[in-house]
Order: C-alpha cells, then structure tokens, then sequence
C-alpha cells in the first residue's frame, strides 16, 4: 500500500479533491507533491474566475456584452468557447453554451459561495444560438454577434480537470474528482486500475463499475441541481436548446475519453440526444459511454462492455 496526499477545496459548485499516490518519501518529494497540487488547484479557481456566468466582471459575462466585437480572448477562454461551438457543431445544436439567460430564468441564478442571485444585463434576443458565437483562430478573438448569455457550465469543469490533470501527470498515480467527474492517472494505492462507481440514477446504489487508468469519466445526470424553476415545476439543469426546458432524453449519461473536457461535454450532448443519437455521437468520437434513459433502460457503446472489467483495464 503507498500511502496518499489528498488536498481537498471547494470550487465551481463542488468538492474538488486531488489525490497524489506516493512521492512522499523525503521533504523533497513531498515540497515537489504538494507544490503541483497547489498549481493544479489553482487553475480550477483561475478557470471558474474566467468562465463563471455568475460574476458580471468576468472574462466570460464581459464578453456576453460586447455585441458584434471581436474581442482578445484569454487561452482558457478561448479553448473552453472554441471547443463548446465545436460540440455544439457536432451535435445539431443539442450542445449549445448560449443558453446562459434559460438557466437563470429556470433558477440557476445563484452564485454557489455567496448565494446571491444573479441577473445578467444583457437584453436576449430571441432565437440566439451557438450559431452567434463566432471564434478566429488566428487572431484568437471571439465576437458574440447578438446578445446573449454564454454559460460554459458543461465545459470549464472538464478543462479545469485537464489542467490539473496535466500539473499531476509527473506523479502518474493520481485522481482528480470534481463532484464525480473524475480523471484517473495510472494506478490507485493498492497498485490497481481505479475503481469507479457509477451511480444508479434513482436508487442509492450504484449500476456499473469500472476500472480504468488515465482516462476521465464524467457523468450528467438529472437527479444534480434541481432548479426552483419559478414556479413551475422543478427541472434539473440539463436543458433541451429546442425547448429551452430540462431535457427528458436521459436520466444520466457517462462518458469515458482521454480527457475530461471532452468527457464531459459528450455526456451533456448524448443527454440532451438520448439514446440512439446519444451512442452514435459518442462512437463516432471513438470514445465509451453508458446512457440510461428515465425508464431506467440502459444503452451502452460496445468497449463500455467489455473494456473496463477488473484486470481488463491494461489491456487497452
Ligand atoms: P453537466 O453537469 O456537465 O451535464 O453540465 C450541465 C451544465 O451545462 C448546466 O449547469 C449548464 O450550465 C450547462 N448546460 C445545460 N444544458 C446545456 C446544453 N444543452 N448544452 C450545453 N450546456 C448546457
Ligand atoms: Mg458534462
């Protein structure tokens, strides 16, 4: 057994956790441990500062408000909108990052620390959609073409994941938890594959485990956040950009790739697509998936199958 260094916080609306396996051997290792686990916490805290649609000075809200300008984008703004168009692209529209004035009318208004509720300034228009959102790789600007709300609420969790991911990947055996979505560096303390326990989405228990390296799992599911929905019926956050409502397609969806922006992006996406359409955008994006939908059936891609069994994860 290596014994562990675990550096918990609380960042975007959850639990972080980083766990190091080892290197904690002399004074050395340890400064050299607990100075990446420092950097790698730090860039959840840097990307929530830039990408939160709830502080009206943010990188992100700024930018909602600048119609028709292409403005100097930041790297981790720049990469988090380019990649969301491109999903959004990928996937019909079912991924769409402008829906940011839906989720604060549907009462996800409120900033996680504070409480406070936001309102954003910007006056919508009607039928605004990714298609607004314009990026310029070359001059690395991005130009909202008419007003509305960015919400990269499906995207910077996942980055953030990556790039703490990236701070750790000298240590090789380590896991980075947000709330449940998870990259997995190499072995947990025992020497093993992780574990991980994807949880039943009604019952409290769990309905498939894996055991995986270097990969990240992330999970969207119904049963988060329950939005007070102003009056109507409470909804969850995942929205249908067709309806603008809580998407019914899905009641959690999990996505395994290489890296966890991706992974949890493609879960938001397949939930919003449902079943069918949900499998055949992860595999055409070569990656793994388990999709149940609100009758509790269950669909998963065929590596999700036969991958990810205790002493298969290697194998890969
Ligand atoms: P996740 O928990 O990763 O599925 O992400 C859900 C978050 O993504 C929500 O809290 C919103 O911020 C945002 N979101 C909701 N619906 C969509 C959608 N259809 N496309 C893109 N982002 C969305
Ligand atoms: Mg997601």
């Amino acid at each position: 057994m290596n014994e562990s260094y675990v550096h918990s916080f609380s960042a975007m609306g959850t639990v972080v956790s980083i766990q190091v396996v080892g290197h904690g051997a002399n004074d050395h290792q340890r400064a050299d441990r607990q100075s990446a686990v420092e950097r790698a916490t730090e860039w959840f805290l840097d990307i929530e500062r830039t990408c939160t649609r709830f502080d009206p000075s943010s990188e992100l809200s700024r930018l909602s408000t600048r119609v028709g300008e292409a403005v100097p984008a930041s790297a981790m703004l720049f990469e988090a909108v380019r990649f969301a168009l491109a999903v959004a692209r990928e996937s019909d529209g079912a991924f769409d990052p402008t829906m940011g004035r839906s989720m604060e009318s549907l009462g996800f208004d409120r900033e996680h620390r504070t409480g406070e509720p936001v309102r954003s300034a910007a006056v919508v228009a009607t039928g605004a959609t990714w298609r607004d959102v314009v990026v310029d790789e070359d001059d690395r600007t991005i130009t909202v073409r008419r007003p509305l709300v960015l919400d990269l609420g499906a995207v910077a969790k996942g980055l953030a994941i990556d790039m703490a991911a990236r701070e750790l990947a000298p240590f090789v055996n380590f896991a980075v938890d947000a709330g449940g979505d998870l990259y997995l560096g190499g072995c947990n303390a025992s020497g093993e594959p992780w574990s991980v326990g994807i949880r039943h989405p009604r019952e409290p228990e769990l309905i498939e485990r894996v055991f995986v390296s270097d990969i990240a799992v992330c999970t969207s599911g119904d049963y988060e956040r329950i939005g007070r929905a102003g009056g109507d019926e409470p909804g969850h956050h995942i929205l249908d950009p067709q309806t603008r409502r809580s998407s019914a397609a899905a009641a959690s969806v999990t996505v395994l790739a290489p890296a966890a922006m991706v992974a949890d992006a493609l879960a938001t996406a397949a939930f919003v697509l449902g079943p069918a359409r949900g499998l055949a955008l992860l595999e055409r994006h070569g990656v793994d998936g388990l999709i149940v939908t609100p009758d509790l059936e269950r669909f998963t891609t065929p590596g999700m199958r036969s991958d990810y069994k205790a002493g298969h994860a290697h194998e890969r």
